[in-house]
């Protein structure tokens, strides 16, 4: 059956069910963004033209992978909890349902139980054709879960060993996983310039709804400088009192309902953050409300290693600022990231951003168009209960399917259809990249203005590949580490990956040069490669 584009939310509401909490502010949330979800499907249907789009059941559970722990989000929603979770289920929900699958959402292990028939992984429902929503992401050395057991990454989550594309990330921050996202409201010109000429040029709102963020280092410091220059807001839950934490300076709003939040943030100039929370959805929507959002950078990052948040979860990903995404993909104007530890540089920070005049942004992968286009484009061409397509042992001695470029070090894959029919991305656009020691693939394509695609990996897991890239092995070995294949320089030693399921672009080591598969990206869908729809 072929899907067709909806554009009435109205019975999608319906299967959403009510009562719940959390289910009414995502419920609201739909409700809201129900005409800009209809313009979004009207442009893809148009871009896409006549393409063959198959009609999926897609069973929606809304709770935790793991345990029955009933509706784990509503006792925290109204209180300042996290909802950038509730926002990304309910954007989940409307952009499968507006591109025309079949849906049924289920909140309980019960309902979840009744559905399938069976407990997920046996029967009706293979683990291959579950999606995990994993908002910092887990990466294959943590997947794994013989090697995490055996080399130190287990933790509390992980240990799946499901194809790390699999788990879907709320930003594209490890390119090993797949990257899910959501949307932020979008404006049009009308209300842009509306916005932009309505700015109080001394408003601060600082991010964050809970009471506890309040009690950063150096906070006596920091609110009193941007006290001189600006009035602040927040929106900190609280019960009855005023939270103690929050100086009497502050104006206070509580938390507040989304819309009224949205208004907020259109008249404010600076969005501020105080170092947590980490990578949430508030920071892109200030910046596409027209706010500039200033942030503290970490040095040294942050990560599992180092801090309280991060530890257990299943990445060893370095964070250099409280929103890596803002920092890397948006910038300056709209992101300043500065040294908090500086007072002058945080100052002059303060004085510049109220000088300076920017436009409502809003990156297109985080629009309804540009999350329909991505999540369309998993559907058609994801499918994990398949081998994957490139690893073709020898093929690679066989034929030639790479090109050299005059350095040496980059490698183009030569159109060859023959190879890999069915993979996705296709194969044409795999650059390969030797990385320099110590450096991961990820941080290596980035360096080259690429993105690293893991699923390009089998394709160079050769002896072959080291040849063509002219790395010179004396002797070649095959084990199980989430950094190969890969090159030692004292000893010439090239390694080959042995188990798939660990190729990682994630990773580093100073004794190793990677072999790293880059692929292009569209410009604002980082996720998707040029011939990628
Ligand atoms: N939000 C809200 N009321 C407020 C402050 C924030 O509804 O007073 C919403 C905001 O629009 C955003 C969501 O809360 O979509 C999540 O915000 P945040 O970035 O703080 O992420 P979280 O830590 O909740 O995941």
């Amino acid at each position: 059956v072929q899907a067709v584009f909806r554009s009435n939310l109205s019975h999608l509401l319906d299967l959403m069910g009510s009562g719940k909490e959390s289910l009414i502010f995502m419920k609201k949330r739909t409700k809201r963004l129900t005409a800009q979800w209809a313009l979004a499907a009207q442009r893809l249907a148009q871009k896409l033209g006549a393409t063959r789009r198959d009609q999926k059941q897609i069973l929606v559970h809304i709770g935790f992978l793991t345990e029955e722990s009933g509706d784990v989000f509503s006792p925290r929603v109204l209180k300042g909890g996290p909802l950038g979770e509730m926002v990304q289920w309910a954007d989940i929900l409307a952009a499968l349902y507006v591109l025309g699958h079949g849906l049924r959402v289920t909140v309980s292990l019960k309902e979840l139980q009744s559905n399938l028939g069976v407990p997920p992984g046996r029967g009706s429902c293979p683990l291959c054709r579950i999606r995990v929503i994993d908002t910092f992401g887990t990466e294959p050395a943590y997947n794994h879960e013989e090697y995490a057991t055996l080399h130190g990454y287990r933790t509390n989550w992980g240990y799946w060993n499901l194809n790390p594309k699999q788990f879907m990330t709320m930003f594209p921050h490890t390119p090993d996983n797949s990257f899910m996202g959501f949307v932020s409201e979008e404006l049009n010109e009308t209300e842009k310039q509306l916005i932009k000429g309505g700015k109080a040029s001394n408003m601060a709102v600082v991010y964050g709804k809970e009471a506890s963020i309040w009690k950063f280092q150096g906070k006596e410091k920091f609110l009193g400088i941007l006290n001189k220059y600006m009035e602040i807001h927040g929106t900190v839950y609280y019960e009855s009192q005023r939270p103690p934490e929050v100086p009497a300076f502050v104006k206070n709003h509580g938390l507040l309902p989304q819309p009224e939040f949205q208004q907020l943030l259109r008249k404010a100039k600076l969005f501020i953050g105080f170092g947590f929370p980490y990578e949430g959805p508030a920071p892109l929507e200030a910046i596409a409300n027209g706010c500039i959002f200033l942030q503290s950078r970490f040095s040294p990052p942050h990560s599992s290693l180092n801090h309280e948040f991060f530890r257990g979860k299943p990445t060893s990903r370095e964070v250099f600022s409280q929103h890596p995404y803002a920092e890397n993909f948006i910038g300056k104007p709209h992101v300043w990231t500065v040294d908090y530890n500086n007072s002058e540089e945080f100052e002059a920070a303060i004085k510049a951003i109220m000088r300076t005049q920017v436009d409502p942004y809003l990156p297109y992968e985080y629009t309804c168009e540009g999350m329909l286009e991505r999540i369309h484009a998993y559907i058609q061409h994801q499918d994990f209960c398949v081998a994957p397509g490139p690893a073709l042992p020898g093929a690679h001695t066989s034929q030639s399917p790479f090109v050299l470029a005059p350095n040496a070090t980059h490698l183009e894959w030569a159109q060859n259809a023959s190879l890999a029919p069915a993979a996705w991305p296709p194969a044409h656009s795999l650059r390969a990249w030797l990385a320099t020691p110590g450096r991961a693939c990820t941080d290596t394509c980035l360096d080259h203005g690429l993105i690293c695609e893991p699923s390009f990996f089998p394709f160079l897991n050769s002896q072959d590949a080291f040849l063509k890239l002219q790395v010179p092995c004396d002797s070649t070995e095959s084990e199980m580490n989430h950094l190969y294949p890969a090159f030692a320089q004292p000893g010439q030693e090239c390694y080959l990956q042995k188990d798939p399921l660990l190729f990682s672009c994630a990773g580093s080591n100073t004794k190793y040069r990677r072999l790293c598969p880059c692929r292009d990206f569209r410009k604002g869908q980082v996720a998707l490669c040029q011939g990628c729809l």
